[in-house]
């Protein structure tokens, strides 16, 4: 019985995960959960699973928690890390969302756990820093959830890098891969919200509509697994069906399909090296009859080149992009009418993004304490330069985007 803490549990990859466990109640029993501040949707999964000890970010919420359930309640990032590290939990789903999934994915491995990571921000801000942790505890095992680098570790089979040519990642190239870069400017939350494939969480399907979330995965596929950045390609492959690729030396390439359901990856995650039954959908080649692939445009799509930008600085650069992109989008979902203070537009995701970049002072090899200096800098760049306004500067962005428009 593989005893399990779901972080996120009220999210996508967690209501993911928690039909995974209810597909094999004798053998995953969910010790801990969670979430940020959704106490309401975390007490049905609380009482079903038996859960012994759940965590809400959001302190207020937790209280409310607190009053309805038997469960042992912690909050903010001190029960989250307490939650991580209980002697009774072998394995920790990383779910969470952003740049707050870091900490417990590192504290989990310093205690030798086993980490399923959804989490991709733990290896984008702090990878140098999760692998020195891997190597110096062997008994502690980090295994991908996100689908394409799931789909790449299965390729891999074990595998040494040294026999890889290239990964190849698959993007659905998401709802504007058609749409004229001509039309960007009048891009409005709900247009970007609308995802061709997966149905996910706001801010990863705001990432997808930029490619942002495809150049957070090439940073992640690098530190996990030691290929370089030349060597990391992406391919736009609209059906969602390859997850992804990987070319080994002598020129074989090897594919894992699936239908887009991350039931799958959060399973194998979970039973690495073993494969258990599974009732998700199965593919019907014939039926699907053709696979599409285009090459990325980024010039429409700056996000993904920045990406590359800041995984060729290193040191703190991922965090710094990832860190902007969050103050970003996080702007963007608020949806404020254009023109009033701060408003920002979809093609001013990668502008603002740029900025801070640009702005930024690199750490070589950082630790984690330069990891969230660089992240709490970042976030506040970015908020300057969204409203600078608020900061005594001259012209708002929509004004200097309007004025910069080809
Ligand atoms: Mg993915």
């Amino acid at each position: 019985m593989q005893k399990i803490a779901l972080l996120g549990a009220t999210g996508s990859i967690g209501m993911s995960a928690l039909k995974v466990m209810r597909q094999h109640p004798d053998r995953f029993k969910l010790f801990g959960v969670a979430v940020g501040r959704q106490w309401d949707k975390l007490l049905p999964i609380i009482e079903e699973f038996q859960v012994q000890v759940a965590c809400v970010w959001d302190s207020a919420s937790a209280a409310e928690l607190r009053k309805r359930t038997q469960a042992k309640v912690l909050e903010g990032m001190d029960g989250l890390l307490e939650l991580v590290t209980l002697a009774e939990v072998d394995y920790v789903l990383n779910g969470l969302v952003g740049s707050i999934g870091c900490r417990p994915t590192l504290e989990a491995i310093y205690k030798g756990k086993h980490v399923g990571l959804a989490n991709k921000e733990s290896m984008v801000m702090a990878g140098e820093i999760i692998n020195a942790a891997l190597g110096k505890h062997p008994e502690a095992r980090l295994i991908p959830i996100d689908s394409e680098h799931s789909a790449i570790f299965q390729c891999l089979a074990g595998r040494p890098v040294s026999e890889v040519e290239q990964i190849q990642l698959t993007a659905s190239g998401g709802p504007f891969r058609t749409r004229p870069a001509a039309d960007f400017g009048s891009i409005v939350k709900a247009d970007a919200l609308k995802h061709p494939t997966w149905v996910m969480g706001e801010k990863i399907t705001i990432d997808s509509a930029t490619l942002m979330n495809k150049g957070l995965e090439v940073i992640e596929a690098h530190y996990l697994f030691g290929v370089g950045f030349d060597d990391i390609k992406v391919v736009i492959h609209p059906s969602s069906i390859i997850h992804s690729f990987v070319q080994f030396r002598d020129g074989s390439l090897m594919a894992q399909l699936g239908c887009p359901d991350m039931q799958l990856p959060i399973q194998y995650a979970l039973t690495y090296p073993e494969r258990w039954p599974l009732k998700v959908d199965r593919l019907d080649m014939a039926a699907i009859a053709k696979l599409e692939f285009f090459p990325p445009d980024t010039a429409k799509f700056p996000c993904l080149a920045l990406a590359y930008r800041a995984g060729a600085l290193g040191g703190t650069a991922p965090a710094i992009i990832n860190a902007a992109n969050e103050a970003t989008v996080a702007r963007f979902l608020e949806d404020r009418p254009a023109g009033s203070a701060g408003a920002i537009g979809f093609t001013d995701i990668p502008r603002v993004i740029a900025a801070v970049l640009d702005e930024a002072e690199i750490v070589p090899r950082p630790v984690l304490d330069d990891v969230i200096a660089a992240d709490a800098w970042a976030r506040k760049a970015a908020l300057r330069i969204m409203n600078p306004a608020a900061d005594g500067a001259a012209a708002p962005l929509r004004a200097q985007a309007q004025a910069g428009k080809r």
